[in-house]
């Protein structure tokens, strides 16, 4: 699904309340992002479309923070996944449950802390 308007980090944090994810796919080398950007990462075109991305995926890292900033507790886990779709969109997210490097999970949550962040398990 193709959404019009230009991403910006608001309406990509209302649609992540919504429980969607949106992405930008650059129109010179369909390189996929899961954040909003002003150029593509890849080869610095302006043409970016927006999309929706799949809200699963693969855990590509994971850790757990230990020291961490005044208001979390720390001992909870931060992984970028590599989501189901095709250029190489990655989202740093929440990590919750067991799922380790190379498991598969969903987008479950939103965590508003300083800003909206997503959750998976
Ligand atoms: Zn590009």
């Amino acid at each position: 699904m193709t959404v019009d308007e230009r991403l910006t980090h608001a309406r990509w944090t209302e649609a992540l309340r919504d429980g969607r994810l949106l992405g930008q796919r650059c129109s010179e080398c369909d390189t996929v992002t899961a954040t909003p950007e002003a150029a593509c990462p890849a080869c610095g075109a302006r043409g970016l479309e927006t999309i929706d991305l799949p809200t699963s995926g693969i855990v590509h890292t994971a850790t757990t923070i230990e020291v961490s900033p005044t208001e979390f507790d720390a001992g909870y886990r931060v992984a970028v996944i590599d989501l189901e779709t095709d250029g190489g969109a990655r989202v740093t997210a929440r990590l919750e449950g067991e799922a380790s490097i190379g498991d598969r999970v969903e987008l479950t949550d939103v965590l508003e802390v300083r800003e909206t962040v997503p959750v998976f398990s």
